[in-house]
């Protein structure tokens, strides 16, 4: 990794990152959070990556890495330095999840999904510890009060991991790295300072936070976006086979993904090309007009 975790903060410049598993080309949902971490950052100066979350490999779509770097690209949406993959990242990985065995946040877990559905599907806690073995999940210990963190759009957010899940898994039972984990450590590992993605994702940021909290390392800030929803109130998603992007017209792709944003690019852009209306956007970005749209919060428990 090119950066430091222990850098001089006062001199950290603002890092953003766009993070997306190759499970398929980009669809609207997926560009409108790519487009407005990169608005975020480039509109303040700040820098902006781009890692992809190949961890996990039955989930993935050959090519679809590479295809979405190109949509990026066709798009404008620029990044700096070296393109990032988790998958290049076991050995980190695995070096976290023993410190984390050894220092007594994580255990070893052999419970199936069945057992834990009929417990409520709350992982009652380390008293169901059982020794290393083969096909055994690891799980990481959590906080028995709310874990509560301040987002940009959304406000304090709190989480009771403890009676919501309990604890998570870090390592899946079939060897392969957790999205928490991963995602986690990696913020730190990259220096990114500023999260700024789905609200979909808000539940998770609180155990991403944990992660890092067991390490001692800082988190970055977040912000959760409104999600961007179909007609019936669907998140877009590939998994909900959400419609690729068109190759033919990204500027219209992004005058689509800019009025999600609630900022519509003005008629006399209509035929404008890519990097005039990026040019556009970045003087008109207002995150605050997204503050506070994403509905289902839950009461502060605090
Ligand atoms: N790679 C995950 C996804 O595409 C997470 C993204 C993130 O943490 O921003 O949903």
């Amino acid at each position: 990794m090119s950066t430091s975790l222990s850098g001089d903060d006062s001199a950290a410049p603002l890092r953003g990152r766009f993070a997306p598993s190759p499970t398929g080309p980009l669809h609207l949902g997926s560009l409108v959070t790519a487009l407005a971490s990169w608005l975020d950052m480039r509109s303040r100066n700040g820098e902006w990556l781009v890692r992809i979350d190949d961890i996990d490999p039955p989930r993935e779509v050959p090519g679809s890495a590479d295809t979405i770097l190109r949509q990026l690209e066709a798009h404008g949406l620029d990044h700096d330095g070296p393109v990032h993959y988790q998958s290049s990242r076991h050995q980190a990985y695995q070096a976290v999840v023993d410190q984390l065995l050894e220092q007594g946040h994580a255990f070893y877990c052999s419970l199936s999904r069945r057992q834990l559905a009929e417990l409520g599907g709350v992982h009652p806690g380390p008293e169901q510890a059982v020794p290393p073995g083969p096909d055994r999940a690891i799980r990481l210990r959590v906080p028995e009060r709310p874990l509560c963190f301040p987002d940009r759009l959304q406000g304090r957010y709190c989480v009771d991991l403890a009676r919501t899940e309990g604890p998570f898994v870090i390592r899946r039972r079939d060897g392969l790295f957790a999205y928490q984990l991963a995602s986690g450590l990696d913020e730190a590992a990259l220096g990114i300072t500023e999260v700024m993605r789905g609200a979909d994702l808000i539940d998770s940021t609180a155990r991403q936070i944990h992660v890092l909290d067991c390490l001692g390392l800082e988190s970055p800030g977040w912000a959760h976006l409104p999600v961007i929803t179909d007609r019936d109130g669907n998140k877009l998603s590939k998994s909900r086979g959400a419609a690729a992007l068109s190759q033919e017209n990204p500027s219209e792709n992004l005058r689509r993904a800019l009025a999600c944003l609630r900022m519509p690019a003005p008629d006399e852009l209509r035929h404008a090309p890519v990097r005039e209306l990026l040019a556009w956007a970045l003087t008109h970005w207002q995150p605050q007009r997204l503050a506070g749209e994403y509905k289902h919060l839950p009461a502060d428990p605090a």
